[in-house]
């Protein structure tokens, strides 16, 4: 390393310490509402690099200009801290995975990072490739992962088809995840990680999480979750010890509909067999300057801003969205065209009891609304008709102000029914596995008045 070179790095060290600095004495120790509204965004960054702007501005240029040669070496020998190139970061994507971060590390005491994608779908390629590697010593081995089997249509498509058909990468399914034995029973030293989703969509499942971590780490794998439906204002599987957690940032986190995005959040050294230090040791920022480099999974500045946006009012969101979910799900549980209802909030719902136990709005005890813990369970619900398929079909074609679309997660109520659209190419024998049956409608309610909403059930359930 010549001299030039040198100085940039010692010149970075002192501002990474700085910051470092700053989020140990000050960011990590602010509420969820304030990490969220701010992340780690400060007043000298606005001033000293961003003519001062209150609002993180979007950097809509796809590459970084260096002052010289030595800092161009520096900066793409990831020596110091520095965007280059839109593909690899950009000071606007590097906003919202500060925040992202901070959430789903909120609770946590240690450091995690993130690393965001252009989907939810790319999220959980780059979550998960990097433990299905063959190489060195292992060119030969049989690869096997295990994961439930009640799983996003997208995910299940991409476990089943571009893993196990097209890389002969087994994908071992946990019909019972509250079962800890089916789990301990698919687990051998060919196995990289174990995977969950939860609650899962479109069903609803949920298990007790501390148990498949402690079960990965007892054999010396990771365990990295899915958990979309809840976001970080209602379920941080870090501060349980989970490695990893991957969202699509698509849905509730950018509940205003405004595109597609995806991100992996992960502590510091995670668990593994891979042998590999720099993954170990920070695999979100291994992901992000290498795999993901590579393949291309960025997402856009103006999303990432767009998103960052969204997020700012999550837990109050979620709150709301929440208590809405809850009386539309009662009013679907008692009425007699209806024949079950999934929803974790009702208290009938065989999993009810493992969900509060994990389920809980955070900093509820610090509000003055409640000033005690509170169980929140999202606004995703599912249900089924007793008239079957027919029923369905012509209640979801008479609803006049609920969307009909495949999308969830949004401040406006929208429904779907999974098995013609997100779980259709699975199949009738694999939707009958993950619990997909023909005449279950997803439903996602947002922001409106809930009396509004239950008011369109009701005249599309008078069709029936
Ligand atoms: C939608 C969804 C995904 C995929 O995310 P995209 O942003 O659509 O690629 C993954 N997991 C869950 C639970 C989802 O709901």
């Amino acid at each position: 390393m010549n001299e030039g070179v040198q100085k940039y790095v010692e010149k970075a060290k002192k501002m990474v310490a700085e910051r470092e600095r700053y989020l140990k004495e000050q960011v990590k120790k602010w509420k969820f509402d304030t990490i969220a509204v701010h992340g780690a965004y400060s007043v000298e960054e606005a001033i000293n690099n961003n003519q001062g702007s209150i609002i993180e501005p979007i950097y809509m240029s796809t590459s970084q200009a260096f002052r010289d040669s030595d800092e161009m070496e520096a900066a793409l020998a990831y020596l110091i801290p520095a965007w280059t190139y839109s593909r690899i970061h950009n000071p606007s994507i590097g906003y919202l995975e500060d925040t992202l971060a901070l959430l789903d590390g909120y609770g946590f005491d240690g450091i995690t990072g993130c690393c965001t994608a252009s989907s939810g779908m790319s999220a959980i390629a780059s979550a998960v490739d990097p433990f299905l590697v063959r190489i060195g010593s292992r060119q030969n081995e049989p690869i096997n992962f295990v994961s439930n089997a009640q799983i996003y249509g997208g995910t299940f498509q991409q476990f089943s088809i571009r893993k196990m058909r097209e890389r002969g990468i087994e994908c071992r399914w946990i019909s019972d995840p509250n079962d800890i034995n089916e789990w301990a029973s698919k687990i051998d030293k060919n196995t990289r990680f174990l995977f969950g989703e939860l609650p899962s969509n479109p069903g609803l499942m949920f298990f007790d999480m501390k148990a498949v971590i402690d079960l990965a780490h007892e054999n010396g794998i990771p365990v990295i979750f899915d958990t979309t439906i809840a976001t970080p204002a209602l379920l941080r599987p870090i501060t349980l010890g989970a490695d990893i957690v991957i969202h699509s940032v698509t849905k509730t986190l950018t509940a205003s509909g405004f595109g597609i995005a995806g991100a992996v959040i992960a502590r510091k050294n995670i668990v593994t067999n891979i042998e590999n230090d720099e993954m170990k040791a920070d695999f979100a920022t291994y992901i992000k300057l290498l795999p993901n480099r590579d393949m291309g999974w960025c997402i856009s500045p103006m999303q990432a801003i767009m998103t960052l946006n969204d997020i700012r009012t999550l837990r109050s969101k979620m709150d709301l969205l929440s208590r809405n979910s809850m009386t539309v799900a009662e009013f679907l549980s008692e009425h007699a065209k209806i024949s079950q209802v999934n929803y974790l909030g009702l208290k009938d719902h065989p999993l009810h009891g493992v969900a509060s136990k994990y389920l809980w709005l955070v900093d509820a005890e610090h509000d003055e609304q409640y000033g005690k813990s509170v169980n929140r369970y999202g606004h995703l619900m599912s249900f089924q008709f007793k008239n079957g398929v027919q029923a369905a079909r012509r209640f979801f074609d008479n609803l006049q102000r609920i969307w009909r679309a495949t999308d969830l997660g949004r401040i406006k109520s929208v429904a779907t029914i999974p098995s013609i659209s997100t779980h259709q190419q699975m199949g009738e024998d694999l939707r009958s596995m993950a619990s997909i049956p023909e005449d279950l409608v997803r439903l996602c309610i947002g922001a409106e008045h809930p009396d509004d909403m239950i008011k369109d059930l009701e005249q599309a359930l008078s069709h029936i």
